[in-house]
């Protein structure tokens, strides 16, 4: 029986998931930074936590662990220097879910501990605050060079991936996106899509790999119109990734 996800909001626009093993009832959780949002989607889908996956430091994914952990007894996965933390794993380790296996994917730059979770059986990799749909995170602690690594690591993934990140930023991230891109239909139509389900209040998250590599100009810095926008024709993809990052910051 494959494995069922449980995406549910908090904070002002955090996303956290459930994942669940409908045969042996095992339930983890990947991110805390609510308590109450846990305890509360887990009321919602009846399933009961045994395990936390952390992907990186900040508040936001982290301030609900020791409530969750002490209520719920789980055991905790995640990056060196988060308090709490069981397993510490890095980029490169697997270790077994479910009977499933979850490989660690070392993406820094947003930060330097960022893990994503990987589940190939599963075709799903939460990629925290690394890769959003149609944008990518801020450069807290790493540099352009070191996300573009990152993102690549992502982009090698089969296209059929789905993809779990942790923020509803899609509406601002199409915005840029169309701005460095504007000649893109496929991000076009994916505009359209997204507004459509803003709308309704309903989420844009998950999105799949193929759908990112044809509108997230994050992914895209060979492609010859965004260089040719950008007047950067000749430049090394992480420099005209690098170009993109600044120029997001200031969009
Ligand atoms: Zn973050
Ligand atoms: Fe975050």
């Amino acid at each position: 029986m494959p494995l069922q996800f449980h995406q549910f909001a908090y904070n002002s626009d955090n996303y956290g998931v459930l994942v669940h093993d409908p045969v042996n009832g095992k339930t983890a959780c990947v991110d805390a930074g609510d308590a109450s949002a846990v305890f509360e989607a887990l009321q919602h889908t009846g399933w009961s936590l045994s395990d936390l996956w952390v992907t990186h430091h900040h508040w936001d994914h982290t301030d609900g662990l020791a409530e969750v952990k002490s209520k719920t007894g789980c055991h905790v996965t995640g990056p060196e220097g988060v308090n709490g933390v069981d397993d510490v794993v890095k980029g490169g380790d697997t270790f077994e879910f479910a009977g499933s296996s979850v490989e660690l994917i070392h993406t820094p730059g947003h930060t330097l501990d960022m893990l994503n979770f990987y589940i190939p059986e599963a075709q799903t990799v939460f990629t925290g605050d690394t890769l959003f749909v149609m944008g990518c995170g801020r450069l807290f602690e790493g540099d352009g060079p070191m996300m573009w690594a990152s993102m690549q690591k992502l982009m090698a993934l089969p296209p059929e991936t789905v993809i779990y990140c942790a923020h509803e930023y899609t509406l601002a991230s199409a915005a840029f996106a169309v701005s460095v891109d504007p000649g893109n239909t496929a991000l076009q139509t994916q505009v359209v899509r997204v507004q459509a389900l803003r709308d309704k209040g309903l989420p844009t998250v998950p999105t799949d790999l193929a759908t990112e590599l044809a509108t997230n100009p994050f992914l895209r810095p060979n492609d010859k119109a965004i260089r040719a926008e950008l007047g950067m024709t000749d430049a090394t993809d992480a420099e005209v990734f690098t170009e993109i990052r600044r120029r997001k910051d200031q969009f």
